[in-house]
C-alpha cells in the first residue's frame, strides 16, 4: 500500500492527498499544456478513488476541450490537474506534490508540438502524439 502523499498550489487554497500509487510523470508538449504551464506539463496521475481534495476554496475548472477539464487555483494561478470525462484517474502537475515523490519523468508525448526554444535531452521515450494506448493523461 502506497503511503499518503500531499500537494498544494502556491498560495495554499488548494490542497490534496493521494493514497494510492502515483504513475510516473509524463512530459506533455501539446499546445494546451504549453499555454497553461508556460513551458510543458510534467504530469503524474492517480486513480480517482485514491485522490482527495482536502482544501478546494481556490479550485477552478476550465473546460479546455470537449472531453477534458483543467484544474487550477483561481487565487494564485497554479496549474494543478487535468481530468478527462469518464476516465477513472486524475492527472496531477508533478511540481505541486510536496516532498519526495518517488516517481520519475519517464518520457514525453506530443513532441511534435513542442516549442522550438528547448530540446528534450533525457533518455525517456518520445512520442509525436499520444502514447500508443491513448491513455496517458496530461493533455486535451
Ligand atoms: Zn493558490
Amino acid at each position: 500500500m502506497a503511503e499518503t502523499k500531499a500537494g498544494s498550489c502556491l498560495c495554499g487554497e488548494v490542497h490534496y492527498q493521494v493514497s494510492g500509487p502515483l504513475r510516473n510523470a509524463i512530459g506533455c508538449h501539446c499546445g494546451q499544456c504549453r499555454k497553461t504551464t508556460g513551458h510543458y506539463m510534467a504530469a503524474t496521475a492517480v486513480d480517482l478513488a485514491d485522490f482527495t481534495l482536502t482544501r478546494d476554496s481556490g479550485l477552478k475548472w476550465y473546460r479546455s476541450s470537449d472531453n477534458a477539464q483543467r484544474g487550477f487555483c483561481g487565487t494564485c494561478g497554479s496549474t494543478l490537474f487535468w481530468r478527462a470525462d469518464g476516465r477513472d484517474y486524475i492527472a496531477i502537475a508533478a511540481g505541486t506534490l510536496d516532498g519526495e515523490t518517488g516517481i520519475r519523468l519517464e518520457g514525453h508525448i506530443f513532441c511534435a508540438d513542442k516549442g522550438d526554444y528547448y530540446d528534450i535531452s533525457d533518455d525517456g521515450y518520445r512520442y509525436p502524439g499520444w502514447l500508443a494506448d491513448g491513455d496517458a493523461g496530461g493533455t486535451g
